[in-house]
């Protein structure tokens, strides 16, 4: 249920108007005639890889307190996406990375009491840690490695539903890495040279 928050323009409450097949969702003032189309926020996140490891943190504030979630959070106006994720990375753990890479970006949606639940788009980076400790900030109540061996299991603690989503991509991308790394290159060159040998 949209629950009622006063119009920006002249405070008269309103609610959002559901979607139609030709119009998207929408918030209009009957009074004033102000109209705002509800568009959806855009956050920005960190998947920081520590051998099988990524780290998140758990949610000491609400919404889902004590959860599971991915460094991150909304970005803020004239900011780049990897400068969001990274500046928000910073803020809630004090780790900085090197090289990030894009990993995707992930519908859902976000509830705020008073204003209601409104769409979001989730970019997410992903990137080797380096050094230091993390340390969680106010709004996270721990940092943890966690195996990823052993997210499927821990499904059920965490914060958003997309981020199933992103965790088997984030699964694909380590796997590729892993493909790619000069120890399973060279072991390639090996059993194609071996490959050669035999068919001579
Ligand atoms: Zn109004």
């Amino acid at each position: 249920m949209s629950p009622e928050f006063p119009c920006a323009r002249c405070g008269r409450p309103v609610k959002r108007q559901p979607p139609s097949r030709t119009r998207p969702r929408r918030i209009a003032c009957p009074r004033c005639r102000y109209l705002m189309y509800d568009y959806p926020r855009s956050s920005a996140g960190v998947l920081v890889m520590k051998d099988d490891t990524v780290l998140l943190l758990r949610r000491a504030h609400a919404p889902r307190i004590g959860f599971l979630d991915v460094p991150g959070g909304f970005m803020d106006a004239n900011e780049g996406i990897e400068e969001a994720a990274r500046r928000e990375l910073r803020e809630e753990t004090g780790l900085t990375l090197g090289r990030l890479e894009p990993l995707g970006m992930y519908w859902d949606t976000y509830s705020l009491r008073g204003f209601g639940r409104f769409a979001t788009i989730n970019w997410y980076f992903v990137g080797r840690w380096r050094r230091g400790v993390p340390v969680a900030d106010d709004d996270a109540a721990s940092a943890e490695w966690v195996p990823l061996a052993l997210l499927a299991a821990r499904r059920r603690s965490f914060s958003w539903a997309h981020m199933p989503r992103v965790f088997t991509d984030l699964r694909r991308w380590v796997k590729a890495q892993r493909e790619d790394s000069p120890r399973a290159r060279s072991s390639r060159s090996a059993i194609s040279s071996s490959a050669a040998q035999r068919s001579r």
